[in-house]
């Protein structure tokens, strides 16, 4: 095999190479069925039972309970943007048929541009009335950039919304809530309003499976694209409390926006994620990737991993800073474990910066074009002896330029 680069991209990212080589055979003959997974039904017995251990896998790893399904889709995590919102407004509609548009009201807590999209995607939807229950912006610097995760009194939470909505990692920004129940950028949980089933939408896109999710359990949806931690891309994986899962066709008849078939939850939950032909490909390889962390020990293996990892940029970070080299985008406290961005100081710098890991055989690294500098993305696949080689550069890098 001709050598592969190490690859920091943001997504599609790194995948195991073991993990590669396993589906190159897969994609000849599956499961001996002597047809490759690109060829063969989606509803043959082989590809089925393959379904479900993927998602007996998915609940292994996240510990999910039975009060919450297991679902597969496409469309990716923009698709979801509109589809948590159709479903939450019916499930919304059909406990509260009365409130008009204006007293229906979704909680969007802005924290980067991808929260600020789905934000954006649910006024565009209509039916509701958009709170946005915090905005990072305003605690910024200058007071534009998503540079933080803001402190619990930043949030203004209504009384009884169809929807709450976060997301866990802002993969442009590099900004994420915090892991740890006591910090001050964790999800502010004990905010929520209590007097019914939590409706929390988590966007777990581009963290999913790289340490288990706080509070599992008290949300009504998280969602996730496969191309970060776990797969390529085309399959989106859901998990959805059972109460969400509900007649879509009984709210709009009383007046709720119709929800199309194949974004229903009720659609997908009543054909097994099988009413029409699933991402069968995408589905494989990553029921392959979650096989491997299995064996390497699960999500208890892939945090220690995690925290390993970003803890090494965040340090070599730091050392660039205090040469006057590097400069972090985001507040100390709110940094993303996947995605580390800072900018390189000094003229033509970054470009040279850039360059240099390029000829180390190091990609993806240059930054999100709306932010610039440089992104480090350490998603599960990326290996601690890879990220080493970029934080032995990184060093380097700051001793030679400063
Ligand atoms: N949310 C987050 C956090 C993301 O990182 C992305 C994609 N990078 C999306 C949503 C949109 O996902 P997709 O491209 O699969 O629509």
């Amino acid at each position: 095999m001709e050598s592969r680069a190490i690859n920091f991209g943001a997504g599609p990212s790194a995948l195991p190479t073991s993990v590669l080589q396993e589906a190159t055979k897969g994609l000849l003959n599956f499961n001996g069925t002597g047809m490759g997974i690109a060829e063969i039904s989606h509803r043959s017995k082989e590809f089925t039972a393959y379904l479900q251990s993927v998602e007996q896998n998915i609940r292994k790893l996240l510990d999910i309970q039975p009060t919450h399904s297991i679902l597969f889709t496409q469309g990716g995590g923009s698709t979801q943007f509109s589809a948590v919102v159709l479903n939450m407004l019916a499930r919304h509609r059909l406990l509260h048929p009365q409130l008009t548009d204006e007293d229906r009201v979704l909680d969007y807590v802005v924290t980067g541009s991808w929260s600020k999209k789905a934000a954006e995607e649910a006024r565009r939807m209509g039916g509701s009335t958009v709170n946005i229950a915090a905005d990072s912006r305003k605690y910024s610097k200058d007071q534009k950039s998503f540079d933080n995760i803001p402190t619990a009194d930043a949030y203004s939470f209504s009384n009884d919304p169809a929807l709450i909505y976060y997301c866990a990692n802002e993969t442009v920004d590099g900004v994420e809530f915090s892991a740890e129940e006591n910090s001050p950028a964790s999800f502010p949980f004990q905010l929520l309003p209590r007097n019914a089933l939590l409706p929390l939408v988590g966007d777990y896109s581009s963290s999913f499976m790289s340490r288990p999710i706080p509070h599992l359990s008290d949300h009504a949806i998280i969602y996730a694209g496969a191309q970060k931690n776990v797969g390529p891309a085309g399959l989106t994986i859901l998990i959805v409390r059972n109460d969400c899962i509900v007649d879509v066709d009984a709210a709009a008849r009383l007046g709720a926006i119709p929800v199309p078939i194949c974004l229903s939850y009720k659609t997908l939950a009543d054909h097994n994620s099988l009413y029409n032909t699933p991402p069968v490909l995408s589905i494989y390889i990553t029921g392959l990737v979650l096989e491997y962390m299995l064996q390497l020990g699960g999500l208890d293996y892939y945090a220690g991993l995690t925290n390993r990892k970003s803890k090494k940029v965040y340090d070599v970070l730091k050392y660039g800073e205090n040469k006057g080299i590097f400069k972090g985008k985001v507040k100390e406290g709110s940094g993303s474990q996947m995605n580390i961005v800072f900018d390189v100081i000094g003229e033509g710098l970054l470009a040279k910066f850039i360059a240099g890991a390029e000829e180390r055989g190091m990609k993806g690294l240059k930054g999100h074009r709306s932010v610039g500098g440089v992104r480090v993305s350490i998603y599960n696949a990326v290996t601690e002896e890879e990220t080493d080689l970029l934080i032995s550069y990184m060093e380097q890098f700051a001793g030679q330029h400063k």
